[in-house]
């Protein structure tokens, strides 16, 4: 992926990775005032913060070769470029091939409306579109010539909706239809969508798959049509790390949360008034450390890949106004101001210490490995990736 980049100082052990992302949105562009206004209609945004994501984890990557050199301390850091976080793809290619191979443990982070860090999970996912091949006729004229690619598409959604009821609650199954045809007097001949199962974990997520890969066999049979199904990605459900956890909570409790001004609250106050949230503004202390409590809505990241191939940590730290929805031009608006600036630094500083307390404190990484290992049951690392797929990287535009 050419937009993924390793980045790397130090040697020897131990080796600590932490991750970088910096993914956009599309249509979110947004300039930095509290009502919708964006910097470039159509263009895109970062919705989810990861512009300071990326650059917060550059700086804790920074600080920490500099710590190393002058303390002349053994231990390497390996910052991670992870492109395409938001369609869960980046880390899952990067993780099939090796990328994370060899890490003692690794950092990463999240903006969020909360100071605190999270030992909840996410769900297990796979994700694939669907194309239909029929054949086409005019719709009044001679329908009975056409096999309507579009008819295959609607009878697997029906088909799945009906399965819902048969799943455990915990499933989650969502769809778009990408391309439905091109007039209704055309029996469409093509049709797209984009799927996606997810549940608590992997298996239950492969038992999901295989029977909505039934209800697609049985549109195409129903329509007689043909399909193909391009897997997209998938991934694993979160493991969190709670030796780890503590460690970074513990530094969190050593910086502090960020000070925000009161034109920032004011700021964030007059967001929230506009989106008919309660004006509470910003967060500006820090959560009670708390155990997982295991949520069946949660979405799904790939930094779950990573949590199954070296021990992980967790930290959010406030820069969206409380109460607001993600993927927003909400966060757009707060990411590229004074409020993301001191919320990336925080961050930055929070894992740059904690990297510090790994690198000198041996005894706390494997500490965490045995807890990592113990969670994984004996399970070991499966990509949910077909081995001969290649990420879905656009060429460059000539
Ligand atoms: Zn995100």
């Amino acid at each position: 992926m050419p937009t993924a980049f390793e980045a790397v100082c130090g040697s020897g052990e131990p080796i600590i990775g932490i991750l970088a992302e910096y993914d956009a949105l599309p249509g979110l562009s947004q300039d930095t005032v509290s009502f919708k206004k964006p910097l470039e209609e159509g263009e895109a945004g970062h919705g989810c913060g990861h512009n300071i994501f990326g650059t917060a984890s550059t700086a804790a990557a920074v600080a920490l070769k500099e710590v190393i050199e002058k303390k002349g301390l053994s231990g390497t850091i390996k910052l991670f470029g992870c492109p395409a976080e938001e369609t869960v793809v980046g880390k899952v290619f990067m993780a099939r091939d090796g990328v994370f191979a060899g890490l003692s443990c690794c950092i990463q982070w999240h903006p969020s409306s909360e100071n605190g860090v999270s030992l909840d999970s996410s769900n297990a996912l796979n994700q694939f579109e669907v194309e239909f091949f029929g054949k086409t006729a005019h719709s009044a004229g001679g329908p009975w010539e056409g096999r309507s690619a579009l008819d295959a598409v609607e009878l697997t959604n029906i088909g799945l909706n009906y399965l819902r009821e048969h799943l455990k609650p915990t499933a989650r199954m969502h769809y778009v239809i990408l391309d439905g045809g091109g007039a209704p007097n055309v029996v469409p001949d093509y049709a797209r969508a984009w799927y996606y199962v997810r549940d608590i974990d992997r298996e239950h997520v492969e038992k999901d798959y295989q029977k909505v890969l039934k209800i697609i066999e049985a549109a195409s049979l129903m329509t007689e049509t043909t399909y193909k199904i391009k897997f997209i990605s998938g991934v694993h459900e979160m493991l969190s790390n709670r030796t780890g956890c503590e460690v970074v909570y513990s530094n969190l409790m050593l910086v502090g949360p960020p000070k925000f001004s009161e034109d920032e609250q004011v700021f964030a106050r007059e967001i929230q008034k506009n989106l008919e949230v309660e004006e509470k503004g910003l967060k500006t202390k820090i959560e009670p450390f708390k155990l997982p409590e295991r949520s069946w809505g949660s979405g799904s990241t790939d930094v779950a890949e990573v949590s199954w191939l070296t021990p992980t940590t967790a930290l959010g730290i406030a820069m969206a106004p409380i109460g607001c929805p993600w993927h927003h031009w909400a966060e757009v608006a707060c990411g590229g101001m004074s409020i993301g600036h001191k919320c990336m630094l925080t961050a930055a500083k929070v894992m740059a210490a904690t990297g510090l307390d790994f690198l000198t404190h041996p005894d706390i990484i494997r500490k965490m490995r045995t807890e990592w290992k113990e969670k994984k049951k004996g399970k070991e690392y499966k990509s949910p990736l077909p081995p001969d797929l290649k990420p879905p990287v656009k060429p460059k535009k000539k």
